[in-house]
């Protein structure tokens, strides 16, 4: 990457209203069929040009070909019922009806690597993908079949990795693996949670991240913020482990989160994403808020290490937010760029 302080986002943008319902979280497809895939591409397009024009580095496909960053992958698949569901309790939170692992499960077909390979063709900007990590799948579904979160996870990983290698071929610069669930079963993700993430990017010679935030703001999740008092520690439990693993790049929240940014210096090192702009809020940060936070990043991140994000998706905020929060980062970063080169002068 030759741009210091590449900036990016750590996932979904806004939907226009023909495709799905704005606004709305996981909101169902409004059209089916060609037109559907047709659709999903015009909003591929405008999702591209929403980041180009506020001049995000990295851009990505804003997440306009999948309905929910975990199922629309899990549809794929063979040995996953969606028709007879039953309810369990995600990331210990919320109750959610979801499909029923019954069988063997395996990759039917690749699942975004058509959406990848237009997403390429569209644009000559390092373009990152994201996928569900192994961890946050299994925390997804009712495991009727294997009764063991880790082999779940272990044979889901193996299947994640077929995947990865196809956007790696089809020119993908930056595969990231979601995992929200890693800020929950500390003790699962040293035993295996990492282990399986790495059998996901075995072999891989694209750069890799993993995406550890405390999620959309759903009302189950600022509860679920409220009950864990005022500095945020959960990250100190996984960074040792984290910063010993292969993967290249950690995205993390850290604007207006109490999450004490020291953190950070467990994992240095590494490359971090940055989150800078806050998605719970409709408040658009300015770019002297989002320069304050990469500048106390700085203290533990080096330069050429660090890359401004947002804390999470943007998919729930309104196209006008979004847009605004976009440009924020952007005019954030090239504050702290100007500095840097004035204090290297
Ligand atoms: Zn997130």
């Amino acid at each position: 990457m030759k741009t210091l302080l590449p900036t990016s986002t750590a996932g979904s943008l806004p939907k226009p209203s023909w495709l799905a319902e704005p606004e709305t979280l996981w909101s169902p497809w409004k059209l089916a069929g060609d037109e559907l895939i047709a659709a999903k591409q015009d909003a591929l397009r405008v999702a591209l040009q929403e980041q180009s024009l506020a001049g995000t580095d990295i851009v990505s496909d804003g997440e306009q070909t999948r309905q929910h960053f975990v199922t629309t992958f899990i549809e794929h698949l063979n040995g996953v019922d969606f028709a007879n569901r039953k309810t369990v309790k995600i990331r210990d939170r919320y109750d959610a009806s979801v499909p029923v692992v019954v069988s063997e499960v395996s990759r039917q077909k690749p699942v975004f690597v058509e959406d990848a390979k237009f997403l390429r063709q569209q644009t000559k900007q390092p373009i990152k993908w994201a996928l569900p990590g192994p961890m946050t799948m299994v925390d997804t579904l009712y495991d009727d079949h294997y009764h063991s979160r880790e082999k779940l996870a272990w044979e889901f990983a193996k299947i994640l990795n077929q995947e990865a290698k196809e956007l790696e071929a089809v020119g993908v610069d930056i595969i990231q693996f979601d995992e929200p669930a890693f800020n929950v079963f500390f003790e699962e993700v040293n035993d295996w949670g990492i282990a399986c993430l790495e059998r996901a990017i075995e072999g891989l010679k694209c750069e890799t991240a993993v995406h550890i935030c405390y999620g959309y703001g759903i009302k189950a999740n600022t509860d679920w913020k409220k009950t864990l008092g005022s500095e945020w520690r959960q990250y100190e439990e996984i960074f040792p482990k984290l910063q010993a693993s292969n993967i290249d790049i950690i995205s993390l929240e850290c604007h207006n989160s109490h999450v004490p940014m020291e953190l950070m210096e467990l994992v240095r090192g590494k490359k971090i994403m940055v989150g800078a702009i806050d998605v719970a809020t409709n408040t658009i940060e300015t770019p002297e808020e989002v320069a304050t936070t990469l500048r106390e990043a700085l203290k533990y991140v080096d330069a050429d290490k660090l890359y401004p994000c947002t804390n999470c998706g943007m998919a729930p905020l309104s196209r006008e937010v979004a847009r605004g929060k976009l440009q924020a980062l952007s005019a954030g970063a090239e504050i702290i760029r100007n500095e840097l080169a004035t204090s290297n002068d």
